[in-house]
């Protein structure tokens, strides 16, 4: 049998197969591999030696310090974001696993590396279908409407931004379209419902001189199915949701786990209409198997 730092982690990304590892105490670039840290629960990890301050240290791959390994860490996320109860992800580790982890445990690290996973896709940019659609959720966090606003390129499939808000106004939306625009902006086409807030908003972001933006409102009281797509998305968010029943803790946790609902939904879930993950048609990344630990490892290499 395998104890569990001896599971394969499936990842195509190997810290130590990149150059120039910066110090983590003086930054100097005049580094090397030496030797190995052996670890309780990460196995034997890569440790490198500075020329310069001659010092030794390991890279954080996202999971320094962690006490569980990063297969166990990467499985529970994506057990969470399948649908899973972070109190039956526990019963399941439980079971695999010799040393048991709390609920709040495994609760800490879905928000923990949605967060991190999330600042690092923010600045991952796409390829360009020049139009996106953009729609709203409404959530209780703490019993309190709370809104998730994202928007989606339609042909790709890809969740390009989302924002988690108190709100649902202006200055929201315009922070999810500016996001929008950062990753793509070449965006010339935006559909939107009727919100009047909208208007405005996708004009002041989006229209330039050389870029003349198409504004397509649709009406879904008229049985206009235009927003079709993004409705569809959103019915699967609401179905890997259900779990959650409202979000009761931190407008900034539940801001976390929908960070998550859009990186698993980009990156981590084979789009049946599309035939592959919509990540794979919307950006350049190569990512093995687990996506959760190849995307940990990237926002910390980067
Ligand atoms: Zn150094």
């Amino acid at each position: 049998m395998h104890g569990e730092a001896q599971l394969n982690p499936q990842s195509s990304i190997s810290i130590s197969e990149y150059k120039n590892v910066l110090c983590r105490f003086c930054k100097s670039t005049n580094t090397l591999k030496k030797g190995f840290r052996a670890t309780e629960n990460r196995g034997k990890i890569q440790r490198f030696y500075c020329r310069d301050c001659k010092k030794r240290f390991v890279v954080d791959d996202g999971f320094y310090r962690m006490r569980n390994n990063p297969q166990k860490i990467t499985q529970s996320i994506d057990l969470f974001y399948k649908g899973i109860s972070t109190r039956k992800v526990q019963e399941h580790l439980g079971v695999f696993y010799i040393h048991n982890s709390s609920n709040v445990s495994i609760y800490n690290w879905i928000t923990k590396y949605s967060e991190m996973v999330g600042q690092y896709v923010d600045k991952i940019n796409t390829t360009s279908s020049k139009q996106i659609q953009v729609d709203e959720m409404e959530f209780f966090t703490k019993g309190k409407p709370t809104w998730f606003i994202d928007s989606i390129d339609p042909e790709s499939r890809y969740m390009i931004a989302s924002g988690f808000f108190k709100n649902r106004g202006i200055e929201e939306i315009k922070e999810v379209l500016k996001l929008a625009k950062s990753k793509d902006n070449k965006i010339s086409h935006v559909t939107t419902d009727g919100f009047t807030a909208y208007k405005k908003v996708v004009k002041k972001v989006f229209y330039t001189y050389k870029n003349k933006v198409n504004h397509k409102v649709t009406n879904a009281s008229k049985g206009e199915g235009f927003n079709h797509k993004i409705e569809r998305l959103h019915n699967t968010i609401r179905e890997r949701t259900k779990i959650m029943r409202g979000f009761h803790g931190s407008v900034e946790s539940a801001r976390a786990i929908m960070k998550g609902v859009e990186i698993q939904y980009n990156f981590n879930r084979k789009h049946l209409a599309i035939d592959c993950h919509p990540y794979q048609l919307a950006t350049e990344l190569q990512l093995g198997k687990n996506k959760w630990l190849d995307l940990i490892k990237l926002s910390k290499s980067r």
